[in-house]
């Protein structure tokens, strides 16, 4: 289907935008890679009368060191963010992730920020961001204002932003030296998981120090497998203790159920997943 009409600006500042954004209100709509908000547009499942091209807002581009974190630019591109060597050495989790998210021409045209904003439960970017306590900065016409990934995530396709407001950047901790991956489950390539496993540890020696795990498509929004964090720390990486560790990883969440796979097969892909995912973090 074509798209409803709609009038195009492309601001060349942040302020620009958002003064557009403020102007429009709820009949404007931000564009940031088009992945997935023109095939929205195509299906008129959303019909706004102004689009807002964040494309030539420079601003909002690139990684940066920040000190103990280093700062992704909502425009950066997947491809960009999968090709940094910061991110790769104080992020991993983030570059495996985006390894596997979608295709090489989707990963030139789709933003770091623009998956995060559009809150896709099944997206690849939520779990890691989320494992990795990422700060998101995000803009209105009254300043801007940090929102940490406890609270992003909100529901189905909705994030704490407002209206009005753009996502900026994000801020990620550093953790250098610790190891991640990501292990996603699909039925063909270039599918959007079906359940995935975000995981991240430190290893002192053969023991866990530290570890963090995010689960991707297992309810409305990404989800932190605490107890698995919990029960994994001070053990050896062998196979049998993360194993049971990785026992728990479906607790407390409320998968979905669909032609993939019910919301019980679900649960259990979560502890399989888990205890590869964490596994070959650990590099056991
Ligand atoms: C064939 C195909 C396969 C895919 N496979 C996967 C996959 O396996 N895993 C995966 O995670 N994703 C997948 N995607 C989605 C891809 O990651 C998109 O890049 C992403 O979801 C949207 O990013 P975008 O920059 O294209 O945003 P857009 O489509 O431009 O925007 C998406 C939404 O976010 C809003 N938005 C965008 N930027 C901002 C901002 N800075 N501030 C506030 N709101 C903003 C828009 O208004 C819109 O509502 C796939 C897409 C396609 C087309």
């Amino acid at each position: 289907m074509i798209p409803a009409r709609f009038d195009y600006v492309a601001p060349a500042t942040l302020e620009e935008a958002l003064a557009a954004l403020a102007r429009h209100g709820d009949d404007a709509k931000v564009i940031a890679g088009g992945q997935s908000l023109l095939p929205v547009l195509r299906m008129r499942l959303n019909t706004p009368e102004v689009v807002i091209d964040l494309g030539k807002v420079e601003a909002l581009r690139g990684v940066r060191d920040d000190g103990d974190a280093i700062v992704v630019g909502a425009m950066t591109t997947h491809s960009d963010v999968y090709h940094d060597p910061l991110v790769r050495e104080n992020a991993l989790v983030l570059t495996r992730a985006i390894e596997q998210l979608a295709d090489p021409q989707v990963r030139h045209r789709g933003t770091f920020g623009g998956a995060l904003a559009h809150a896709d439960p099944a997206g690849d970017l939520g779990a890691p961001s989320l494992a990795l306590d990422a700060q998101f900065v995000v803009a209105g016409q009254g300043g801007e204002r940090t929102v940490e990934a406890a609270d992003f995530f909100v529901d189905l396709f909705t994030t704490a932003l407002a209206d009005d407001e753009i996502l900026k950047e994000v801020r990620i901790p550093k953790r250098p030296g610790w190891g991640a991956h990501y292990e996603k489950f699909v039925r063909v390539a270039h599918q959007w998981p079906i359940v995935a496993v975000a995981a991240a540890v430190k290893l002192d020696g053969g023991t866990i120090g530290e570890a963090r795990v995010g689960l991707t498509n297992m309810g409305s929004t990404p989800l932190r497998a605490r107890s698995v964090e919990q029960a994994l720390v001070g053990q050896p990486a062998t196979d049998e203790a993360v194993r049971a560790a990785a026992a728990s990883a479906a607790e407390g969440t409320n998968p979905p159920s669909d032609l993939n796979g019910d919301a019980d097969y679900r649960r259990h892909l979560a502890t399989v997943l888990t205890r590869r995912a964490v596994l070959a973090a650990a590099g056991a």
